[in-house]
């Protein structure tokens, strides 16, 4: 099933197209901005407004790892992957049951892939990979979600010190860590994909 569309309507942009919820955080009061890895347009942000008011018709179709059809407004030309407003959400693939181990593993790689994916680049591969993730059909690790995008671990040392192997691997410089680094240097939580 394909669904895909794009319309302007006056100066804003309206898309329609399958995603995955790789994380949500809370913005404001009553407010979420969720990550999203979408079929048609790459990681993309959005503002789920009122997501986190009870009455909320949206809040049970972005949480993490649910796959889904969303539709998003932007206005003007936003396609850089931020800017967007979500305005509706349908689950329409049940989440798999997985035991608690497969989805903690799960909710990691959807984690690591927000920080270390860029934004709005489409690619049919990530697509896939990710979907299988969150689907519970494939159960990577993280260390294997870096190779997949080229950063090996096993051949690779802390940047800072060169003590090998790295257990650390900071998606904003493409820079591997060791511990002892990352806590001289005092990298936030954040800033960092733990290598397992
Ligand atoms: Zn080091």
């Amino acid at each position: 099933m394909e669904i895909i569309s794009i319309i302007y309507i006056d100066m804003s942009l309206e898309i329609t197209t399958e995603a995955i919820v790789l994380g949500k955080e809370d913005a404001g009061e009553y407010d979420s901005r969720i990550f999203l890895y979408t079929k048609d347009f790459g990681k993309l942000s959005a503002k789920a407004t009122s997501a986190r008011k009870i009455t909320s018709k949206l809040a049970a179709h972005i949480e993490p790892l649910l796959h889904t059809t969303i539709r998003l407004v932007s206005r003007g030309d936003a396609f850089e992957g931020r800017g967007f407003q979500l305005t509706d959400a349908l689950t329409e693939h049940p989440s798999s049951k997985g035991d608690q181990a497969e989805v903690r593993s799960a909710l990691a790689i959807a984690e690591a892939a927000k920080s270390l994916i860029p934004d709005a680049v489409p690619d049919q591969e990530t697509w896939s990979m990710l979907r299988d993730v969150c689907d519970l059909k494939n159960h990577m690790s993280v260390r294997e979600l870096l190779r997949f995008f080229g950063f090996d671990p096993e051949f690779s040392a802390c940047e800072f010190c060169s003590a090998a192997p790295p257990q650390y691997f900071l998606p904003k410089n493409h820079f591997f860590s060791c511990r002892t680094c990352v806590l001289n240097l005092q990298i936030g939580r954040k800033e960092l994909i733990e290598v397992r």
